[in-house]
């Protein structure tokens, strides 16, 4: 028997944790034989995937990357021999649909233009392979129940790639919020940075169906509803675009408030502001909770009314890639499912429905039901 089946059936007759624990006894300290991983092939080479995600698979423990899929002749080589890709994992997105075939590829991660991640998604579990699809899930909610039942009919395993929720500042401040450990709160989060480049794909309404509030905004919107461990019960949103010219197609800046049973959450995000990124818990008994450089790779500060606290550096995607991994191996649920990203794809789009009606209060009576909670 081959290593890799061999881990796979281990984990699937005995399951859990402890032999999560015991791999590196079983195949030594570090585990860096790729035949015992799972293969990840990346789908669209840009920034996230050549910065983050292919570094990162050079960290992770229970998978690797195993191949590519990209509409840049050239890039192939390029990553072939940078990453050590065998030249059949090599796809474009013609013969995409032919990885059905390949059993060194067990996930597919789609690291496209917003608009492009349904039919990625559903072309991956048609071909047999779970799915990693970055944020936002898609650009409506019609398009991700879609992919959610693609991977249901396919019986594979759908994850979003909502890296914070493998962080552990990110953990601690679920943990504080959730449990009130200082009281009481209302919630000020802020993502933003200045978009210059007009020709992006992220000024394109078709491509990246919004604005900051679909690629930016996301990160707020997700950290106010884990600070709280709660859905989200109203929303009321202004657009605040100052540059109305450049910002013909999407906002340029959007500030939102959300009510939830046990405080508010005000919200903002923006292309036309030097970068900021925080997540402030405002507590009703004085003083705060905040995380700075909240939504970075790495960098974040925590400062609580005991004082600092600080973690570690991780790597927030070889934990999240390794954390689904395991999901697979272990026959066990993601914290970040296809369902939490309808849920944050569906309070975009009432987001937008009130910005467009004046900052109109929407009652929001069917949110979908997913927390990710760690009293
Ligand atoms: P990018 O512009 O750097 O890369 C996009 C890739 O898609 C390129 O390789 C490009 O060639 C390809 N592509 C295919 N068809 C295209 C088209 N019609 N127009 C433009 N590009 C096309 O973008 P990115 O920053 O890598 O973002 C890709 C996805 O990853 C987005 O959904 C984004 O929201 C997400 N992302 C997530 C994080 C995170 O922290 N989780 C960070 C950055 C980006």
């Amino acid at each position: 028997m081959n290593r890799r089946p061999f881990i796979k059936k281990l984990f699937q007759t005995t399951g859990g944790i402890y032999l999560a624990s015991q791999s590196s006894l079983l195949f030594g300290n570090n585990s860096n034989h790729n035949d015992e991983k799972l293969g990840i092939a990346l789908v669209g080479l840009g920034s996230y995937s050549k910065g983050q995600l292919a570094p990162a698979l050079l960290e992770t423990q229970y998978c690797y990357l195993a191949g590519i899929v990209t509409g840049t002749k050239e890039k192939e080589s390029i990553w072939a021999e940078k990453y050590n890709i065998k030249k059949e994992n090599i796809y474009n997105y013609d013969n995409y649909d032919d990885i059905i075939h390949n059993d060194d590829i067990d996930i597919i991660y789609v690291v496209l233009p917003n608009s492009m991640h349904a039919e990625f998604t559903i072309r991956a579990a048609n071909a047999g392979k779970h799915v990693i699809c970055e944020k936002p899930m898609a650009t409506s909610v019609e398009d991700c129940k879609k992919m959610i039942a693609a991977c249901k009919k396919a019986n594979k395993m759908l994850s979003i790639g909502y890296r914070l929720h493998f962080d552990p500042y990110h953990d601690k401040i679920m943990r504080i919020g959730q449990n009130k450990i200082y009281g009481p709160m209302n919630v000020e989060s802020e993502f933003s940075f200045m978009l210059k480049d007009q020709n992006s794909w992220r000024t394109k309404k078709s491509l990246a169906g919004g604005g900051p509030l679909m690629d930016l905004g996301i990160y707020a919107l997700q950290a106010s509803i884990y600070s709280f461990g709660e859905l989200p019960t109203s929303v009321s949103a202004t657009n605040t675009t100052k540059d109305t010219e450049f910002f013909k197609h999407i906002e340029g800046s959007l500030d939102w408030e959300l009510t939830f049973p046990s405080g508010k959450a005000n919200c903002t995000t923006s292309y036309e502001k030097s970068i900021t990124a925080k997540l402030t818990h405002n507590l009703d008994n004085e003083g705060q909770v905040k995380l700075q450089n909240a939504f970075y790779y790495n960098g974040i500060k925590c400062t609580t009314p005991d004082g600092d606290i600080s973690f570690k550096p991780v790597n927030q995607q070889a934990l999240q890639m390794d954390a689904f991994a395991l999901n697979i191996l272990k026959n066990t649920p993601t914290l970040v499912p296809g369902e939490m990203g309808l849920r944050d794809n569906y309070l975009i789009e009432k987001i937008y429905e009130s910005a467009e009606n004046n900052g109109k209060v929407i009652e929001l009576n069917d949110v979908p039901n997913i927390l990710d909670i760690r009293k």
